[in-house]
């Protein structure tokens, strides 16, 4: 268990000497023990303090890494329970499972859509991170053929699973380099799993159906050298398996207990193919540190991305663009000028719409901390001094013969004064993005 903030003080110098940023050792000690603070912060702790302090100043849940490169997957380290108190820092891994006993074509054909499922929202590209290939055919000849193919042929991580440590050998001999995270070790295999992940350095998956289970056997393991957990509750009913993620989440971080504090792994139960993208959103949301499942259509995995994309953003960083001038097709000196405010999900809509008018554009977005237009006007950080400056930073002048400024229909209210600042005929655009395909047809000549 870790240690309270009075049993560390017992243990730092004592002198107040204010090195560590705090104004007293106690002080200090009440952040360790609260995790709100870095045992290398105080120079003068000794060797002895630091091995009995190592245990309280860790993260009360362990980050493990899976795969190499750029595609490495990161899951654990979180802080909180609640997005809004701070932020989810190491996004949720979606993997998609890959059965070792399709067919070769079937096999091939499933692992390159596996590759392709990459997509672009809000600006930003967003793909899967794993593939779990399952020992379904239980042979470890098969298995190890397929782990080479899928080694050989993807930049995502790997998910290896199987119940027969002959197979896992195998199979590592061959991708043991790309650190793929090994499935699984249980109450009856746990002994032979932790020696083989502990000989290759891969991280290992601890599955049982009780959280009671799953502590006792991460102690074992953690007692046959492996430290790179994942935990794994085993359930097909999907209240049970939230209820597991929230406990696990909740016993790591309020009570400090060691035994659950690593990131989690949840299979999604088979069933109505929109049903497990829902099943799967949810689980991602709380807390799964990696989700799999077995959908692999654009159609499915998209939402999953979306989910996932907007879980794990700084609910106080609203996700902006650079406020800057933009170009939407082949605009000349003759193409209309909207402007909106640099609030990526704002900028992205207007830009798709106007991209749907088939009418070359320029889109100013202006600087408003990543705001969207009415929040931005309602705090006064989107007025017609702010879009005067934004076009003259963007040198529109130069740019623009007609001197015509659509503005978003939401803030009709700040024509005059625009048109009375920057000197531009203020056109009106719609009140939502959606409307400017037709008022483009319409209204640009
Ligand atoms: S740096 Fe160390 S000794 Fe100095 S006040 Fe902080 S905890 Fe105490």
């Amino acid at each position: 268990m870790a240690l309270t903030g009075l049993e560390i003080f017992k243990l730092l110098p004592k002198t107040n000497c204010k090195k560590c940023g705090r104004p007293t050792c106690l002080a200090f000690a009440m952040q360790l023990a609260q995790k709100k603070a870095e045992l290398k912060d105080c120079p003068d702790v000794s060797e002895e303090a630091k091995s009995k302090l190592g245990e309280a100043s860790a993260p009360p849940i362990k980050l493990v890494t899976i795969g190499t490169g750029e595609k490495q997957v990161k899951i654990g380290e979180e802080n909180v329970l609640f997005r809004h108190d701070e932020k989810f820092y190491n996004p949720t891994g979606v993997a998609i499972t890959l059965s070792d006993d399709l067919d070769d074509k079937a096999f091939t054909e499933r692992l390159n859509k596996i590759n392709n499922l990459k997509f672009t929202r809000v600006g930003t590209e967003i793909e899967i991170d794993l593939i779990a290939l399952q020992n379904n055919s239980g042979d470890a000849s098969k298995f190890t053929e397929r782990a080479k193919e899928v080694s050989g042929s993807t930049h995502l991580s790997m998910i290896l699973e199987s119940k027969s440590d002959d197979s896992m050998k195998a199979a590592l001999e061959i991708c043991a380099d790309k650190k793929p995270l090994i499935h699984g070790a249980n109450a009856e295999n746990w002994e032979s799993m932790a020696n083989i992940a502990k000989e290759k350095n891969c991280p290992l998956t601890v599955s049982a159906h009780t959280l009671e289970d799953l502590a006792d056997l991460t102690e074992k393991i953690k007692g046959a050298g492996v430290t790179k957990i994942v935990l794994n509750q085993i359930s097909e009913n999907i209240k049970e398996i939230l209820q597991g993620l929230t406990k696990i989440r909740r016993a790591a971080l309020k009570k400090a207990f060691r035994p659950l504090g690593f990131p989690t792994l949840t299979f999604t139960p088979n069933g109505d193919p929109c049903q497990e993208i829902a099943n799967a959103s949810a689980f991602l949301a709380k807390y799964a540190g990696i989700v799999v499942v077995n959908a692999c259509e654009p159609w499915q995995i998209m939402p999953l991305l979306t989910v996932r994309q907007n879980i794990f953003t700084d609910p106080q960083k609203p996700v902006q663009v650079e406020p800057k001038l933009y170009e939407v097709g082949q605009v000349d000196e003759n193409s209309p000028v909207l402007f909106t405010t640099n609030f990526s999900l704002t900028y992205y809509t207007v830009e798709g719409e106007v991209e749907a008018s088939r009418i070359p554009a320029y889109i100013l977005a202006v600087g408003t901390e990543g705001t969207s237009v009415l929040t931005a006007y309602s705090g006064d950080k989107l007025n017609e001094k702010v879009v005067g400056k934004a076009m003259t930073d963007a040198k529109l002048g130069e740019k623009i013969k007609h001197k015509k400024l659509i503005i978003p229909g939401l803030v009709a209210v700040l024509s005059a004064k625009i048109q009375e600042e920057t000197k531009w005929e203020v056109l009106v655009g719609p009140k939502e993005a959606s409307g400017l395909p037709a008022y483009m047809k319409t209204n640009w000549h």
